[in-house]
């Protein structure tokens, strides 16, 4: 299989770690960590559950992985993950020394891979991680779409009954 297609595929593992995220109500998105042509571990945010501003996908799957592996380090590993990675999440990546990472949408507010900044391009900090961007990035951007107007509408029709309430 090309590489290409195989980066489609692992895509879409992450795409339904995201949805898992979107089922508990948290921002939909979900990464896989991929060693050796396998998931070995995946992901999905959840900092609202867990009272944890670090709860992020990309972090949750890491620490899967390197508990799985056994290894702090994750140097034959590639991170598939549905938006571009944020600063603290990609200062994890580096830490790990993955091999390569792998995302779907862009992030224009907090993206660390070119968006906002490109945290993987400092040579002063890394030389052992690649950068994918825009696999599946339509379908990985249009669940975080549906997932605000969703939520934005669920704001107007709860403020529109408690205006409601108020009058009897
Ligand atoms: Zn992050």
């Amino acid at each position: 299989m090309m590489q290409s297609e195989l980066d489609n595929q692992f895509m879409q593992e992450a795409i339904a770690s995201a949805k898992k995220a979107e089922l508990q109500g948290e921002v939909p998105v979900g990464a896989v960590v991929v060693y050796e042509g396998k998931i070995v571990a995946t992901g999905h945010n959840q900092p609202i559950a867990q009272h944890d501003p670090t709860a992020h996908a990309e972090i949750a799957a890491l620490r899967a992985a390197a508990e799985v592996l056994g290894n702090y380090r994750l140097p034959g590993c590639t991170l598939y993950v549905t938006l571009e990675p944020c600063a603290m999440c990609a200062g994890a990546m580096l830490h790990a020394r993955l091999a390569r990472v792998v995302y779907g949408a862009a992030d224009p507010k907090t993206g660390a891979c070119g968006s906002v900044i490109n945290l993987f391009a400092e040579e002063k900090l890394n030389h052992h991680t690649t950068i994918t961007g825009g696999v599946l990035a339509e379908e990985c951007g249009q669940l975080l779409r549906d997932f605000f107007i969703q939520r934005r509408a669920q704001a107007i029709h709860e403020s529109l009954t408690a205006d409601h309430s108020q009058k009897h």
